[in-house]
């Protein structure tokens, strides 16, 4: 199962980056002293996602001087998972570690992973056991969101996982065939299948730097997984939409029948007032809940390409070597 990539890489670590100037410095020792440790040459890819600060320049740089450092520059913000999608294009190991680069993610439990992964598994998810330095709001929401995803979507994602995981080979040719523009990694992943198992972990708070997250963000991340995951919203509507006409037709039969029967029909102003304002409501509401669908619909039939990339570095060398390898081959 172990198969080694052209360039004799193993391992790819896949890290997204946003504005993370302030935690770089910690996390480059943290991962030098992982990569040090492996037991096969591995690559550390940083995907710049735009970033308004200097971590792209500091990447760029440290790509230049290391070799087994790459960096992909996205042409602007596009959003950690296009830019973990950008990281696994190119990823070219026999197992791909996505992470995050705030440390959220020990690199040291990677051994543990690996471990894992040699045991046959091809899917290794890391999975938090407690979480710090996040609002009790985030865990709540998070842990609601969660839940309800759960009931309402086909794929059982798992719970208190995040991004980080480890992936075979196998995993990643599979995700490169899905072309969707509406991402949800950790939910995509797990559509997928194969032998899927966890390592646990305590999430430590942040090393540097703030969240990338604010609450809109997160809540077009959360629509994401619900829309691309579960077609729930649309058959709620359908079922709103039954109950509020059932109940309005029998109003309207009870309102007919005091029209007939009862000489104060006049003074039934405001309930008409309600009801038509309440349909009118509910009316709006399923109507932008097809809405969102059909909106997705129009943003995957514009075929656009996933993510913009502005610059390579660190590739060549990968490259030359393996070019060198098949000239030596040939010749
Ligand atoms: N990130 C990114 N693009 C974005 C937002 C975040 O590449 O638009 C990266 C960020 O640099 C970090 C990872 O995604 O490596 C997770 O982000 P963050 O730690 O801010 O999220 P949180 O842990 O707060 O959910
Ligand atoms: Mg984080």
């Amino acid at each position: 199962m172990i198969s080694c990539a052209p360039e004799g890489i193993r391992y790819s670590f896949v890290l997204p980056v946003f504005n993370e100037e302030a935690v770089l410095p910690l996390l480059l020792h943290r991962l030098d002293r992982l990569v040090a440790s492996l037991d096969a040459p591995a690559e550390v890819i940083f995907v710049d996602d735009g970033s308004r600060d200097t971590s792209a320049i500091m990447l760029e740089a440290l790509a230049k001087q290391k070799p087994h450092i790459r960096f992909i520059k996205l042409s602007r913000n596009f959003g950690q998972q296009y830019a973990a999608t950008a990281g696994m294009d190119a990823a070219s190991g026999a197992a791909v570690i996505l992470m995050d680069a705030d440390l959220q993610d020990p690199p040291e439990i990677v051994h543990e992973m690996i471990a894992r992964w040699k045991e046959g598994n091809e899917i290794v998810y890391a999975r938090r056991r407690s979480r710090d330095g996040e609002s009790a709001f985030k865990k709540f929401t998070s842990k609601l969101f969660y839940r309800l995803l759960g009931q309402i979507s086909d794929v059982d994602i798992p719970r208190d996982v995040s991004d980080f995981r480890l992936m075979d080979r196998n995993v990643v040719e599979a995700f490169r065939e899905m072309p969707e523009r509406d991402r949800y990694v950790r939910g995509m992943i797990h559509w997928l299948g194969f032998r899927q198992t966890s390592v646990e972990f305590d999430r430590p708070a942040r090393a540097a730097g703030e969240t990338k997250y604010n609450f809109w963000k997160l809540l077009r991340l959360a629509m994401s997984a619900v829309v691309s995951f579960s077609d729930a919203p649309l058959k709620l509507a359908v079922w709103v939409g039954a109950g509020v006409s059932a109940f309005a037709a029998g109003y309207g039969a009870y309102a007919i029948y005091r029209g007939l029967f009862a000489d104060d029909a006049a003074s039934g102003w405001a309930s008409t007032v309600v009801i038509i304002s309440l349909l009118c409501g509910i009316n709006m509401l399923l109507t932008g809940m097809v809405g969102i669908y059909v909106g997705r619909i129009h943003a995957e039939v514009k075929r656009r390409p996933l993510y913009v990339v502005s610059k390579r570095v660190g590739f060549e060398a990968a490259r030359e070597e393996s070019q060198g390898k098949k000239e030596r081959r040939a010749g």
